[in-house]
């Protein structure tokens, strides 16, 4: 099919679908065939300044908007995504490639976070000292910052957007989201459903592109907050550029999560656990795990489970329902994961490559490595693929001290019959977030999700109380009513004032 045909993908600025300024744009795959879907324009500075302009001026009325209703706004847009959950997982999957079912579940996970943005009100309430001095009271409140920008990345195109914009949005805020140019669709149809759910236009902006549209938000002088999701360089990127820009700036980097077996753990389900978080989404989540550390005489027996439920998984197209797992985002992606496993000194136990099935799509099978060490290439990077890399060690120590060494901290997981060894692993692992016998221990929305060191810039963790904060600031009011006597007034005081 000729390119010239095809559909260009519009931004949504001020309620309304636009061209914009673009003359560059990029082409969206389905992953599964590697043809081109549609293309996607790649905002100029032109285009991000109108939905930055388009923002703040919705944010100008929409702030005054009482938090009751902007509270019945998310009620209404949560029944909406659930109502159109199969209509958007189907989009999702054929521009990301994860299976529908798959799709189905971030969905699910984003609608969360709807829901607890429903109940702003409570969140936001504030509180009040009585009488902290004579007739004086004192309280505190938290009010919204203004244009709230999110950058996200390709795989959770509807998730990771949903734990920014609804809770930015709740406390009154208007969100301009720039997600990923991969799979940039089921972004649109969010904003279509937003206006559907009485959101004034403006509030809710989309605006697609790559580097030059995110340094153009980045800089922008109305811009008060980024949120950003995505691969650690570009994270502190983005982390680096908007400080410097005076802006408040939360920004969630890539991953390495290790899976700790101990001996006592029981092994058929560790191995089922860990086959579903390694090669879910062809390993293509942030909380996948990429590392199984397999502590003294357990690893033979694991790598054999491993080995046999890895063959099992079935590879297809994601929108096919027969799929377990689905291609990788972009040819690109499936080079580069190729490389890596042509170039490593590990044990190739299950190798997916030269995965064949019909047509040009970005096919990688499970692979499972073993003899992983922290030297090797097939350790130290983000492969972001379906690779599970078995490293052997000799004690819970060890692989303790081999988790906290590694230069990402997001999640980690133990799988083990003791509670003392899983008290001793919460309390010693350096990471933000830590299953016990749960492979992928993404919080719920009412928590806050966030790792460590280059796993995440900026000290605020996303959505949950966190994400109230961070997209609001405090006020302190101290207030006396003197009542009006009438008489002379007291004598000036120079000293500090103290509660009396
Ligand atoms: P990416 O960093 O390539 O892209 C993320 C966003 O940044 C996209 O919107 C993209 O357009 C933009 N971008 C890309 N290059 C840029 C540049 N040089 N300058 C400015 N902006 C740029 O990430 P990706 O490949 O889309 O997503 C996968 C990565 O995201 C993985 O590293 C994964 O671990 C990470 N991730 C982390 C979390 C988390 O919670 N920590 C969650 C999801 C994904």
């Amino acid at each position: 099919m000729s390119t010239t045909s095809l559909e260009t993908v519009s931004h949504r600025i001020g309620g309304l679908p636009t061209a914009g300024a673009a003359s560059r744009t990029a082409p969206v795959h389905d992953p599964a065939t590697g043809t081109v879907l549609r293309r996607v324009p790649l905002a100029e500075r032109a285009d991000v300044d109108a939905a930055v302009q388009a923002a703040a001026r919705a944010f100008a009325s929409w702030q005054d908007v009482s938090v009751v209703r902007r509270a019945r706004v998310m009620f209404r847009l949560r029944d909406l995504l659930e109502r159109h959950a199969d209509e958007l997982a189907r989009l999702v999957a054929s521009e990301h490639g994860k299976t529908v079912a798959d799709a189905r579940g971030e969905i699910a996970r984003g609608i969360e976070v709807v829901e607890y943005a429903c109940g702003v009100p409570e969140l936001l309430k504030g509180q009040l000292s009585d009488q902290v001095s004579s007739d004086v009271d004192l309280l505190s409140f938290r009010q919204p910052l203004g244009v709230c920008v999110g950058i996200t990345p390709f795989n959770f195109p509807v998730m990771v957007p949903l734990w920014m914009h609804p809770l930015a949005i709740a406390t009154g805020n208007a969100f301009v989201l720039k997600p990923s140019e991969r799979d940039p669709s089921a972004s649109n149809r969010v904003a279509e459903l937003y206006a559907e759910a009485g959101l004034p236009d403006g509030v809710f902006n989309v605006v697609h592109g790559d580097k030059a549209a995110v340094d153009a938000l980045l800089e922008h002088p109305d811009v008060a907050a980024v949120s950003f999701v995505g691969s650690t360089p570009v994270a502190r990127y983005v982390h680096g550029r908007a400080s410097e820009q005076g802006k408040r700036v939360q920004a969630l980097g890539g991953a390495k999560n290790h899976a700790v077996v101990l001996p006592d753990a029981d092994l058929d389900f560790a191995a089922t656990q860990l086959t579903a978080a390694g090669f879910g989404s062809a390993g293509q989540r942030c909380m996948a795990i990429s590392v199984v550390v397999a502590v003294g005489a357990v690893a033979d027996a694991l790598v054999a489970r491993l080995r046999e439920k890895a063959l099992a998984v079935r590879v297809g197209p994601g929108l096919d329902p027969a799929s377990e797992m689905g291609p990788v985002i972009s040819a690109a992606a499936r080079d580069r994961i190729v490389g890596c496993l042509d170039a490593t000194p590990a044990e190739i136990v299950v190798d997916g490559r030269g995965l064949a099935i019909d047509g040009d799509g970005f096919w990688v099978g499970p692979t499972l490595l073993d003899r992983v060490t922290p030297a090797m290439d097939a350790y130290r990077e983000e492969i972001f693929g379906p690779v599970l890399s078995v490293v052997r060690v000799p004690t819970l120590d060890a692989a303790i001290e081999l988790i906290n060494a590694n230069a990402y901290a997001n999640g980690a997981a133990i799988f083990t019959g003791s509670g003392h060894a899983a008290r001793t692993f919460r309390r010693r692992v350096e990471v933000g977030m830590i299953g016990v016998n749960v492979p992928i221990p993404v919080p719920m929305a009412f928590h806050s999700f966030g790792g460590f060191k280059q796993s995440l810039f900026g000290d605020h963790h996303v959505h949950g109380p966190e994400g109230i904060r961070f997209y609001t600031r405090a006020k302190a009011v101290t207030e006396r009513w003197p009542e009006p006597t009438g008489a002379a007034a007291e004598r000036v005081a120079l000293h500090f004032p103290s509660a009396d």
